[in-house]
């Protein structure tokens, strides 16, 4: 009997935070393309847990670019912020085992103790003050009189991991945020913990997102060893850039999905765009569904990917 490997199960992971963008649109298609493009699943998860940042209205919006674009996916979303009790129970467990301990630092005492924000990103990296500190979350909160957060102890040393794509990659999250949080002060669960419980209890085999979030696999890695939780393949894909090599962001606000839906462009303008940038030959409209029987993730180009303002028009014109 020959057995051929199961079917991946891939994902979309958006964060009602912000409006998508046609940054957003790319790596959705890509996910989505690699994993229907052999068989696999698609998963919808809607990563909400950040209450200050989530804005009301913004699922719906999302759901709506998704459509839009002309992607589907198998079952109902997960929407993080309904069920918390895995998250709950991973976050116990590393405070029982000792992997993680409570810590009632804010903020602003951890940039006060950090000797300089990381560099690259931004990060402020954790000294490890509330190491060993407290017994136990409610002696923390009692001993302060705050709220205490939970922090996953970071082992020292480099992380390796392969990207499917560009191979071997190794980070440093010891040196590059130190112990991190799992859950934070206010009682939301942070996004590093509820991606690996969460990709863990949905399934998943395959996470292909944008590679701002490569520094953040590290740390996951570590996570699923701590929890005995499968590592998923990953793969990274460069982000779109403006004129300037910057990334996408919310202050170009003319590129968000929702603004061209409301302006009439024809979505097949868009996928059709997503594919020609990722290697793949495609006519100037395309409806996902129209690349699967030829899409070749191989063909992707591994830099960022300019969007120049005379492209973004010509997207925007497009009519149906
Ligand atoms: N929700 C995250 C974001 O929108 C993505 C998480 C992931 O793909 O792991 O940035
Ligand atoms: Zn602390």
């Amino acid at each position: 009997m020959s057995s051929s490997p199961p079917p991946p199960v891939g994902r979309l992971a958006p964060s009602p935070t912000g409006l998508l963008h046609l940054g957003h649109a790319r790596s959705f298609l890509l996910a989505w393309w690699h994993s229907r493009a052999r068989g696999g699943r698609i998963l919808l998860r809607i990563e909400d847990l950040d209450a200050g940042r989530v804005r009301p209205g913004l699922t719906r919006e999302l759901l709506a670019d998704l459509a839009w674009l002309g992607l589907d996916w198998d079952g109902e979303p997960l929407v993080q912020s309904r069920d918390t009790a895995a998250l709950r129970a991973a976050a116990d467990e590393l405070l029982l085992r000792g992997l993680a301990y409570p810590c009632t630092c804010s903020r602003r005492d951890v940039e006060l103790a950090a000797s300089a924000p990381h560099p690259e990103d931004g990060e402020t990296r954790y000294p490890g003050t509330c190491r060993g500190r407290y017994a136990s979350v409610a002696a923390a909160e009692r001993e302060s009189g705050r709220p205490a957060g939970v922090r996953f102890r970071v082992p020292d040393g480099k992380v390796l991991w392969r990207d499917e794509l560009r191979g071997l990659s190794r980070h440093d999250p010891a040196r590059e945020v130190g112990d991190f949080l799992v859950a934070r002060r206010d009682g939301a669960y942070a996004y590093q913990l509820a991606v690996v419980v969460d990709d863990a209890r949905q399934g998943v085999t395959e996470v292909l997102r944008g590679d701002d979030l490569a520094p953040s696999t590290a740390r996951q890695l570590l996570l699923q060893r701590a929890l005995g939780l499968p590592h998923p393949r990953w793969l990274h894909v460069p982000l779109v850039v403006d004129e300037d090599g910057r990334r996408l962001a919310k202050r170009h606000g003319d590129v968000a999905l929702a603004s061209l839906r409301a302006e009439g462009t024809d979505p097949r303008a868009v996928v059709a765009w997503a594919a020609r940038t990722a290697g793949q030959s495609a006519p100037d409209r395309l409806t996902p569904a129209e690349l699967l029987p030829r899409f070749d993730l191989a063909r992707l180009p591994l830099s960022p990917v300019p969007l120049a303002a005379a492209t973004l028009a010509q997207l925007r014109a497009a009519r149906p």
